[in-house]
């Protein structure tokens, strides 16, 4: 089983003998392995069921540790980083021989960052190789903000976790590829892109498509159609309008005991979640909820009380996990489409396909 506890010396020895250890990040739990051995990596790809096409993170202390791993930093990377690392910000660049192929899927390139949580500083300096750290969660599931979360999904398949509490951004890093011409924004995450636009003057580039599982290669997850999903079926909504829409036809066809091919939860009585930005669901849903489902409950989940954002994205990956774990189905309201609101927005809407 695995022990989850809070000494640096014995996550890097796990480390250093080329186990997978699930670190604290300031945006959610990753799970870290030697970047620069493929044996280790490969435990990682194998214990979260990752497809091996879904290239992996680097993480380093410092700008200068990162150096050695690329073949040439813009005078942008630099810029970007000065201004936002150590952070929640992913940069990717041409990486050098010393990152194996397996790492980065074959791609010429890596994705790099600088975590800001201590912990995770203090471990990568005490440890002479840079840390592969993808989310520590199952492939295309909702990804860990506490150490029990880890516990959870990866508990009986890696030896250490290392606690360093709720992660306090909540969700992914904002990666941006610099090893074309123009930077491109290739997921929204923990620094809103539009901040990164006024703070810098400059535009990113936004890839137009996005990618299914299987068809080929995927720049970046960050651009997979389905992605972050609950283990029930989710729905998204913006108004009150479609809630309404939405709330009828669950209670005319019942779908909210739709078993979900992947999951077992057809012992489960029907029950609906609600995903709320602010405030519960108006009253009028609720009665009409309670005079026609016959039973079903209805479980409400508020980001944010006071409407912040932060506030929000710091609740979001948690408050999808008790919906799915309470729930048959979940309904999902969106947040607010500025900000952090943008990468809550985009989980919700990968989650859902
Ligand atoms: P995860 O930590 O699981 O959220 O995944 C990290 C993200 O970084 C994934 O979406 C990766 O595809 C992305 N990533 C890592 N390396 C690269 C790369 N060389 N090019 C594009 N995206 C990358
Ligand atoms: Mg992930």
């Amino acid at each position: 089983m695995v022990i989850v506890g809070n000494s640096i010396p014995q996550a890097a020895t796990w480390l250093q003998n080329g186990f997978p250890v699930a670190i604290p990040t300031e945006t959610v739990y990753g799970l870290a392995a030697n970047a620069c051995d493929p044996d280790a990596l490969l435990k990682v790809f194998a214990a979260k069921k990752r497809p091996l096409f879904d290239p992996l993170i680097v993480h380093l202390p410092s700008l200068n540790a990162i150096v050695p791993y690329t073949q040439e930093i813009p005078p942008f990377a630099y810029a970007l980083w000065e201004r936002y690392s150590p952070g929640p910000l992913t940069l990717v660049l041409r990486k050098s021989k010393l990152l194996p192929d397996l790492l980065s899927s074959g791609l010429p390139t890596a994705g790099f960052r600088i975590p800001a949580h201590p912990i995770a500083l203090d471990l990568l300096n005490a440890i002479d190789f840079p840390l592969a750290a993808p989310s520590a969660n199952l492939f295309g599931r909702v990804s860990p903000t506490t150490a029990s979360h880890v516990v959870d999904q990866l508990g009986d398949t890696i030896p250490y976790i290392l606690d360093g509490g709720p992660c306090l951004i909540g969700l992914e890093s904002t990666i941006i590829d610099l090893s074309g011409p123009y930077p491109v924004l290739l997921r929204e995450g923990g620094i809103p892109s539009h901040q990164i636009e006024d703070d810098l003057k400059i535009s990113l580039q936004r890839p137009q498509h996005t990618f299914r599982l299987p068809e080929g290669f995927a720049p970046s997850p960050g651009t997979l159609e389905s992605h972050y999903a609950p283990i029930v079926p989710m729905e998204c909504y913006h108004n009150n309008e479609e809630l309404s829409t939405a709330i009828r036809r669950i209670l005319l066809k019942k779908e909210i005991g739709w078993p979900n091919p992947e999951v077992e939860i057809s012992e489960r009585t029907p029950s609906l979640g609600m995903l709320r930005f602010q405030s519960d669901i108006p009253k009028t849903f609720r009665q009409l909820w309670e005079d026609s489902a016959r039973g079903a409950s209805l479980n409400v989940e508020i980001l944010s009380q006071s409407g912040d954002l932060k506030e929000a994205a710091r609740n979001f990956f948690a408050a999808l996990r008790k919906l799915e774990r309470d729930n048959t189905y979940i309904l999902a309201e969106k947040a607010p489409d500025h900000g952090l609101g943008l990468a809550i927005n985009d989980r919700l809407q990968r989650g859902s396909k």
